[in-house]
């Protein structure tokens, strides 16, 4: 099963890849994850990300495109993968089907989480809260400065993606405002279809 999870920051594509990973024993690839993974262990590519990621304006897609190529080649990515914050760009998306018609690799599902962009802050802000109560380190991006960028970076440069695919008449979309149980049930639905 390789499929990616498309929608705005806050729309629960991290939530629900968590469980997609665990139904069908798959990883998730969260380029988001990766990204502050290399930030905490001050690598090259962490260095250049840092400042781009806490303003919360996207990484160039030279280096997103550069660390999901490796990763999809990773064992543990063989039988499939959850692509979790990637594409981002048309690029990148143009980036992704070059890899995988290389590879010899086809996608079963992009499935966009559609979310009322009002509710989107507030979701956050219980992240952080979530985070918080749990006593874990709240990323730093996750704050109303940084997010409306984020947010505008969504619009501007990833909301294409979804045309992208949609063009292509392979896009399923999912109403992400449910409940998380309700739109899990709605993605096996499709996954199912
Ligand atoms: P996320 O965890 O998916 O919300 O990503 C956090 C931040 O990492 C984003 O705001 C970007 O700065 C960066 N990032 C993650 N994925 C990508 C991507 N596919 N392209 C560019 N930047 C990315």
């Amino acid at each position: 099963m390789r499929l990616i999870l498309l929608g705005p920051p806050g729309a629960g594509k991290g939530t629900q890849s968590k469980r997609i990973m665990d139904k069908y024993q798959i990883p998730q690839l969260s380029t988001g994850d990766m990204l502050r993974a290399a930030v905490q262990a001050r690598t090259a590519i962490g260095l250049q990300a840092k400042a781009v990621m806490d303003a919360g304006a996207l990484v160039s897609d030279e280096i997103v495109v550069g660390i999901v190529g490796e990763r999809i080649d990773a064992e543990d990515a063989k039988r499939g993968f959850i692509l979790d914050g990637f594409p981002r760009t048309v690029a990148q998306a143009e980036a992704l089907d070059a890899m995988l018609a290389n590879k010899k690799l086809q996608l079963d599902a992009i499935i966009e989480l559609k979310v009322d962009e009002k509710a989107l802050l507030s979701r956050i802000e219980k992240r952080v809260e979530e985070t918080l109560a749990a006593g874990g380190q709240v990323r730093a991006d996750d704050n109303a400065e940084s997010f409306k960028i984020r947010l505008d970076a969504y619009r501007v440069q990833t909301a294409p993606v979804s045309d992208y695919y949609a063009k292509r008449g392979v896009l399923k979309q999912v109403n992400g405002m449910m409940s998380p149980e309700a739109v899990t049930a709605a993605i096996d639905g499709v996954l199912a279809a």
